[in-house]
């Protein structure tokens, strides 16, 4: 069905008399029967070719070049075949070449397993031994895996993200190119890192490429010092908050705020009524996994909890005001955190009056 649409897609540039294909990860993960998010097209239309054949087509600011079609509900991206020069920063080429030429394309590719294509009728076209990689699960570089990683380093980590999430083997030279050029890990940007860091964290095989990163002693140059210390891999905010990185890797505010909770919460006890009612439900499951301790057990004790929000106190911040007779100030979040505390530990009942005279009798006298 994607396939369908996809060459579809490439038919229209093929009828403008372009040359084009599929190429990829759509290709690798429709040869191992996986889905796939969006489509890579490769052809010898220039991008502003691409984009009379494909009016609604877009340069992403982000990107290298590569025309973005949104069609039948599937991103395309459509890159010219080049070859690329000179690698600044052991990251990106600084000079490309439009070329006209499918196999001198597929040689820029990293991974054979990523250069196999598929033209307008279904074809396969591999000529870089793709297909047998794919069939050993096999990560194999496009020629001299030590002189592909020097030129840009996101591939070191890219081969052992493909590794982790297909559970596939590293080639032997792979392995040796990875020991030898790791140190370059450290010129990648952070953002970069944790892009192919995430893929890893969430994928079945997360354990693995977790093993794969220590092994090969990339966790120092990804400054993963705490890297051994993930023993659970359910969440993949929970291995970042024991990761403890948000100086480094970039994070929204409220992604800092709930890992700092998660380590917080990881010190006390999760059957707490105040644990609970404070950190909230998913905080304490993704600690409480992170600790060995029972998902279930967690919810129902929350579940539990007299109340699991200020508002569900049979009282409001008028009420308190009233019984004070004073204008509002410090002393309302006080008697809140007196009374929830109360509540929450049974010893007194959620009900208007008694929580008032409760009130009257600890606070309103003392002035
Ligand atoms: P996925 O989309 O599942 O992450 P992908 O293989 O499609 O995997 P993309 O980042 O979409 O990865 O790149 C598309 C293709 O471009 C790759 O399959 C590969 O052929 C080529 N490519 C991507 N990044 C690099 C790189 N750093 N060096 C060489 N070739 C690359
Ligand atoms: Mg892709």
């Amino acid at each position: 069905m994607m396939l369908d649409n996809a060459l579809k897609l490439i038919k229209e540039l093929t009828e403008h008399n372009y040359k084009a294909y599929l190429v990829g990860g759509f290709v690798r993960d429709y040869l191992l029967g996986r889905e796939s998010q969006d489509i890579d097209v490769c052809t010898n239309a220039t991008p502003k070719e691409i984009k009379e054949v494909f009016p609604d087509g877009f340069l992403p600011t982000d990107d290298y070049g590569s025309v973005v079609v949104n069609k039948y509900g599937i991103r395309f991206e459509i890159t010219t075949f080049r070859k690329e020069f000179n690698y600044e920063n052991h990251r990106k080429p600084i000079e490309i070449e439009y070329i006209d030429d499918l196999y001198q394309d597929l040689l820029r590719r990293d991974f054979t397993i990523n250069a196999i294509c598929i033209d307008e009728d279904g074809q396969i076209i591999d000529f870089l031994g793709g297909r047998d990689d794919l069939e050993r699960k096999l990560i194999r570089t496009v020629g001299d895996a030590d002189e592909r990683f020097e030129q840009d380093a996101l591939r070191i980590l890219r081969a052992i993200r493909f590794a982790t999430v297909l559970d596939f083997q590293l080639d032997t030279e792979v392995v040796e190119a990875v020991r030898k050029h790791r140190v370059l890990l450290k010129e990648l940007s952070y953002h970069r890192k944790k892009e192919e860091l995430d893929k890893m964290f969430v994928s079945g095989y997360a354990p693995r490429g977790i093993d794969m990163l220590l092994e090969y002693h990339l966790d120092k140059y990804l400054d993963l010092e705490n890297l051994s210390k993930v023993e659970n891999t359910d969440s993949l905010i929970g291995i970042w908050s024991v990761l403890n990185v948000e100086e480094y890797y970039p994070f929204s505010n409220n992604e800092k705020e709930m890992m700092k909770d998660i380590r917080k919460v990881m010190t006390l006890n999760n059957y707490d009524p105040m644990t609970l009612y404070r950190y909230g439900l998913y905080v304490n499951s993704v600690a409480g996994e992170m600790k060995g301790l029972d998902k279930k057990k967690i919810t129902e004790s929350y579940n539990s909890l007299v109340i699991q929000r200020r508002q569900d106190l049979d009282i409001s911040s008028e009420d308190i005001i009233d019984c004070m007779k004073k204008e509002p100030g410090e002393y309302i979040s006080d008697i809140y955190e007196d009374i929830e505390k109360e509540v929450l530990y049974h010893r007194l009942p959620n009900e208007k009056e008694k929580l008032l005279s409760y009130i009257r009798k600890n606070y309103a006298s003392n002035d």
